[in-house]
């Protein structure tokens, strides 16, 4: 497209011959709202595609390029002179967990508490600082950061007297409650595990204050559930937050539905500034389609129209489900936190509908039943431009790489947690099952369709940090300065590429969403540095001057 409208330039022989060409060919005349011109702008139309002004009308962008974008300038024009900043399609993050992300911006921040000392002060600063009763929560732990050993309710009880505490590891599969939370939630040595989860005890039998995946329900009935008018605030901080990382737009991969109800009553207000797209409970999936039947699937600001399902745990927390068991802990290989034969059901009845599904799927094993899940019900259904999706795709056999590609399943990927879990991955699965893990390199290469996001706050919402892991896979421990698995490693256009326009295709808006070509939504992101000129693994140090979505300024 773009070397298209150049050779049409160099044909016509000059810039006013283009203009009055254009302008006639398109009856549009000086109609810009506004140009943004001397940019160094990477379109995202291929590696190398660049341009130098962006004109925009409404919410579009009408036109690229500075002979075109001053064709179209006229008298009502804004014109605001970028002086040579680097320019981005609007980064589209397919994998957050919105709510619960923006809640934590005002809970304690655990992720760095280098051991057990600074764990305890940090938790008890925070309960301090809260009202008496008030749940302490968030923090987003990881024992790791102090060689290991799991926390305990013994650890914090005497600095929380008066506040119930569950706060979370990092993965959200895993809580450490106080004394006083076990007891608001009813839990003690006589409750029994709950299925799908686990309530880990001493030797005595009494509750360490560890409580796994489905048990968390039990503390989640004893917090309750907070107002509508905080849940909308700590969407708007949330908002505030990605537009100021340059995302544009993210996809909300819930377990409940409290994002998207929020972003509606945003949306019933006016702009939500920040697009959302919405993947649902799939459990639910017959609620959605009657949803959909009644009031369609939403606009260009806040949509529906996806399920998500989580089908097994985690690496961290030792329940992503693998074929072997873990290196370190013989005695499991993991859980399956959905039935297979619910997963089927599910699967068919939501794509029967027109739903498009996603599955969250960590280890080997679990791959590989989604993966057969979803060919069965293709095959079974008939073709159709479904997109299935898998989450996180982990850890794979060999032979799952292909699949995806083959099936046409959208590999939905976070590259930071490969060099957060890098550090430790090893001691966890060994290195054999590590050769075929977080295999960003070998999907993108297989053509597959990959996009990549945060799982914010599991990870950082910053896009920048994201791109980082992708193309130098540094852990963060500092131990693999040339990459952990390097050839896994990709490209920054390939990384970018699967930051913006394969989000778009993830959510079927390729046609109109993650280019900056005409037609397309005005959803780019101004950067202090051209990350194509500077040292890659200085990437992460650009800073946003300006994000603009739909065409209007929402942050800089
Ligand atoms: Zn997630």
């Amino acid at each position: 497209m773009i070397l298209g409208r150049r050779s049409l330039i160099a044909f016509a022989g000059g810039s006013a011959a283009v203009a009055v060409t254009r302008g006639a060919l398109a009856g549009s005349g000086s109609d810009l709202d506004i140009a943004y011109i001397n940019g160094k702008i990477w379109t995202g139309a291929g590696p190398d595609a660049r341009t130098d002004a962006i004109g925009t009308k409404g919410d579009r962008i009408a036109a690229i390029g500075a002979d075109a974008v001053r064709a179209r300038t006229g008298k009502a024009t804004r014109v605001i002179d970028l002086q040579g900043a680097f320019v981005t399609p609007g980064f589209i993050d397919p994998h957050v967990h919105f709510v619960i992300a923006s809640a934590m911006l005002s809970q304690p921040s655990l992720r760095t508490a280098a051991n057990r000392q600074d764990f305890v002060e940090r938790i008890a600063a925070a309960a301090k600082a809260l009202p008496k009763g008030q749940w302490l929560e968030g923090g987003n732990w990881d024992q790791d950061r102090w060689g290991g050993e799991m926390p305990h309710r013994a650890w914090i009880d005497a600095v929380t007297p008066d506040t119930p505490v569950a706060v979370i590891r990092y993965d959200l599969h895993m809580l450490l409650l106080n004394s006083l939370a076990l007891r608001l939630a009813g839990i003690d040595r006589n409750t029994p595990d709950v299925p799908g989860g686990v309530i880990e005890r001493d030797a005595a039998g009494e509750p360490t204050g560890i409580i796994k995946d489905a048990a968390k329900d039990l503390v989640q009935r004893a917090i309750g559930i907070p107002t509508t008018e905080q849940i909308d605030a700590m969407t708007r901080q949330g908002i505030a937050l990605a537009l100021s990382k340059g995302v544009t737009q993210v996809h909300c991969t819930e377990l409940d539905t409290t994002t998207f109800d929020s972003t509606r009553r945003l949306r019933a207000a006016g702009e939500t500034g920040l697009r959302f797209r919405h993947y649902l409970p799939l459990k639910d999936w017959a609620a959605q389609a009657a949803l959909i039947q009644r009031e369609g699937r939403g606009d260009d600001w806040v949509q529906w129209g996806g399920c998500k399902v989580v089908f097994d745990g985690s690496l961290g927390s030792r329940t992503a489900r693998f074929y072997e068991p873990y290196a370190d802990d013989p005695s499991t290989r993991g859980i399956v936190v959905t039935d297979p034969a619910d997963l089927r059901r599910w699967v068919e009845g939501a794509d029967k509908a027109g739903l498009q599904v996603t599955a969250h799927a960590i280890g080997d094993e679990a791959n590989d039943i989604v993966l057969g899940t979803m060919a069965d019900v293709a095959k079974a259904s008939g073709a159709r431009d479904r997109r299935f999706r898998i989450e996180h795709v982990q850890h794979m056999k060999a032979h799952a790489i292909p699949r995806f590609r083959e099936q046409g399943i959208i590999a939905s990927v976070q590259p930071y947690h490969a060099i957060d879990d890098g550090r430790w991955a090893v001691r966890r699965i060994g290195e054999e099952r590590l050769q075929t893990s977080f295999a960003f390199g070998s999907l993108v290469r297989s053509g597959a369709h990959v996009c990549m996001g945060s799982d914010w706050p599991v990870a950082p919402i910053d896009p920048l940090t994201g791109l980082d892991a992708a193309v130098n896979r540094e852990t963060l421990d500092g131990k693999h300065p040339d990459g952990w698995h390097p050839e896994q490693r990709i490209t920054l256009a390939q990384a970018m590429r699967c930051y913006t326009h394969e989000g778009a295709y993830a959510g079927f808006h390729e046609k109109s969403q993650g280019l900056i070509a005409p037609g397309f939504v005005a959803d780019f992101v101004a950067w202090d540095s051209d990350f194509f000129a500077a040292d890659p693994h200085l990437l992460a140090k650009s800073k946003v001057l300006r994000t603009i979505v739909g065409g209007v300024q929402r942050f800089g």
